[in-house]
């Protein structure tokens, strides 16, 4: 079983109410951590990374209004790039969440809300739509997210793009875009048959600054790279031990132990936190 779909099976279990349900880290120490984009609704804090089943330190999280992501070269698409390329991301999940309020959002709404903060609709771009991202359900938004993130050139083929829905009062997960079954975008991305960063438009790299700017003449700052990775292994080493927690049983009494990983995260983060649908 793969990564997600350890992850999806232990927590439908954890959902319908096993108490033993979990993930165990340690049998997915090369495909860790997993990286995710999420929306920014706060009653999504007391879900991640429990829902998921991971320790803390394997999750990066990703926050935006509506996990909405709108170009293969948005910033949002920058940070995942370099979660993957600086972190050791392997698999990125795009999770949209039931009942989001910038889904329920319409136009007219959006813009009596801003005019209500004092901003002009002069201002504002023509296409509110496109430019906010605003999206009719939260799946069609996640499918979305997931063809822009599996487009990119800053995304590599071999990073797997799933798209996921977390119930947000059960916790329960659902696949939306299983990026193990999405080999043939992969293949095309290496065949190089999607846009290469020189095709990027003017707008999508920043507006007129970048006006004849050509990517194979830029000089990259070897110097400042070396010393951020430095700086990024040294707290990646730092011996800081884990707060103490009190122990959780993962496992059913008679399953063997998972082998021990250094660091070893504290079980009780390991878990799926259960029973969600209890509440
Ligand atoms: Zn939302």
């Amino acid at each position: 079983m793969r990564l997600f779909e350890a992850i999806i099976d232990a927590n439908h279990r954890a959902v319908a109410g096993d108490n033993s349900a979990g993930l165990h880290p340690a049998d997915f120490a090369d495909e860790l951590p997993v990286i995710a984009l999420t929306c920014i609704d706060p009653r999504l804090n007391a879900l991640f990374p429990n829902v998921l089943g991971l320790p803390g330190e394997e999750f990066i999280w990703l926050r935006n209004a509506g996990n909405i992501i709108t170009s293969p070269l948005s910033s949002t698409l920058r940070s995942l790039s370099l979660a993957c390329a600086v972190k050791g991301g392997r698999e990125i999940a795009i999770i949209g969440h039931t009942d989001c309020q910038v889904c329920k959002t319409t136009t007219s709404q959006l813009l009596d809300k801003l005019k209500a903060l004092g901003v002009e609709r002069s201002r504002l771009p023509d296409n509110l739509n496109e430019f906010f991202g605003m999206f009719a359900t939260e799946r069609q938004n996640v499918i979305k997210a997931c063809d822009f993130v599996r487009q990119s050139p800053l995304i590599g083929p071999k990073v797997f793009v799933h798209g996921l829905l977390v119930d947000i009062e059960t916790g329960k997960l659902d696949w939306v875009v299983n990026g193990y079954e999405a080999p043939q975008l992969a293949a095309a991305q290496m065949k190089g048959d999607f846009p290469k960063l020189a095709d990027a438009s003017n707008e999508e790299l920043g507006g007129g600054a970048m006006a004849g700017f050509h990517f194979g003449e830029m000089k990259f700052p070897e110097s400042k790279i070396g010393e951020a990775s430095v700086k990024i292994g040294a707290i990646e080493i730092c011996p800081v031990a884990p707060p103490p927690i009190a122990p959780q049983i993962m496992v059913p009494p008679s399953a063997p132990a998972p082998p021990p990983r250094i660091p070893v995260p504290p079980p009780i983060r390991a878990r799926v936190n259960v029973p969600f649908g209890r509440r």
